[in-house]
């Protein structure tokens, strides 16, 4: 089954929802317009990667980008949560990668097919462990960064969101449900690009948890 580990402990993962289109700098790098509402899309659990693992890029893909993004840990089944309630339902909060093979992701756009294929492919869905939400203060100042072989790739802050954490907590277990295990892709800020084979990435989620990753 796949896992995520919080504060040690192994915490069986169940749906993976992902955000597209969250930070307005990125929207505009893809030539995107920004959502009336959350961009929700899924990925299968069988993509997640954990700390320390090898990356592989799909053979049908000559583009795969990093997107980095804070994860949310699920602590507990809800339905119709309230913005107000929404930071109560977060156990954890991670840093990762969505990955994404841009190339195909412009096929199925043009084709109006969904995205599976350019976003859960296996190791698509990297993620750190996760810090236990009471020891995160301000989940809404959050500062988050990629490096790739040593150099600032991404950077962005939480505070940056369009649809900022509570309402995408609210949005979620309205229109989906949201279960215990769940976890939650944000949306990545501006400077996503292409990873090549050897690339060293390193995440960090506001100096309190890091993930290394490599590609194959
Ligand atoms: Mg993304």
């Amino acid at each position: 089954m796949p896992a995520v580990t919080l504060a040690g402990r192994e915490i069986t993962v169940s749906n993976i929802f992902c955000i597209g289109r969250n930070y307005a700098a990125h929207v505009a790098e893809l030539g995107n317009r920004p959502e009336p509402e959350p961009l929700v899309f899924l990925k299968p659990s069988s993509a997640l990667l954990g700390d320390g693992g090898a990356i592989r890029l799909p053979a049908y893909s000559q583009d795969v980008h990093h997107e980095t993004e804070v994860v949310l840990l699920v602590g507990r089944d809800a339905r119709d949560v309230s913005e107000a309630d929404a930071l109560a339902v977060i156990a954890g909060y991670g840093i990762g990668l969505d990955l994404t093979a841009r190339d195909t992701q412009s096929e199925l756009k043009a084709k109006g097919m969904p995205w599976t294929k350019a976003k859960g492919f296996a190791t698509a869905a990297c993620v750190s462990a996760f810090v236990p939400a009471t020891a995160v203060s301000q989940p809404s100042a959050l500062d988050f960064s990629l490096t790739v072989n040593g150099a600032l790739r991404q950077q962005g802050n939480t505070g940056m969101m369009l649809f900022p954490i509570p309402f995408l907590i609210s949005f979620l277990s309205r229109h989906y449900g949201l279960t215990a295990g769940d976890l939650i892709y944000t949306g990545t800020p501006e400077g996503v690009a292409r990873l090549v084979s050897g690339d060293q990435l390193q995440l960090d989620l506001h100096g309190q948890v890091s993930a290394r990753f490599t590609v194959a």
